[in-house]
């Protein structure tokens, strides 16, 4: 007698990556290399030496912070971190005067919130290059009056391209080496 048994089916590694809560991306994915130069500092005179990884910190019982405080005195330029398309301009409870921008290939969105006010005639669909003035420091939204700062964020988008969806990414590593 023999019995033959079907060779087992190979394991998606898909399963038990969506089964398990996987860890932030910290390292460039696919379509989104820093390349030979860091994301340009979102807040002009920043430095990098100052910035402080706040990515993990709790916010609240269960959220994390998932982004980058970088203070600043009200009114401080706000630039745009790489080339691309504001995608979004947009006003919520947390985040304030908030601008969501898009990269060329349209697989990275940035998010900078608390804004006091956009840079005169932002507009949706306008197109950005690295370092262009974008807004202003300030605290609107859930962010102290006291404490104005830049809250910067940035996610990988998902295929449906949806600027309020996308899975974290630590900015940290992407803006050091910024002087
Ligand atoms: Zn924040």
């Amino acid at each position: 007698m023999r019995s033959v048994a079907p060779p087992a089916l190979p394991t998606p590694e898909t399963a038990s990556i969506e089964n398990t809560p996987s860890p932030p991306a910290r390292t460039p994915f696919e379509g989104f290399s820093i390349g030979r130069e860091p994301l340009a500092m979102p807040v002009e005179g920043a430095k990098s030496a100052d910035l402080r990884d706040s990515f993990e910190e709790k916010r609240g019982a269960t959220r994390r912070h998932e982004a980058l405080d970088i203070p600043a005195p009200r009114g401080t330029p706000v630039l745009a971190v790489a080339d691309g398309t504001v995608e979004k301009l947009f006003t919520s409870k947390q985040g304030g005067l908030a601008i969501y921008q898009f990269d060329p290939s349209r697989t990275v969105c940035y998010y900078y919130a608390h804004l006091d006010r956009y840079a005169e005639g932002l507009q949706e669909k306008q197109v950005v290059r690295r370092g262009d003035r974008i807004g202003y420091v300030g605290s609107t939204g859930d962010a102290s009056e006291k404490a104005p700062h830049l809250h910067f964020a940035i996610f990988q988008l998902g295929p449906e391209k949806q600027w309020w969806v996308g899975t974290p990414v630590n900015p940290y590593p992407f803006l050091l080496g910024n002087k």
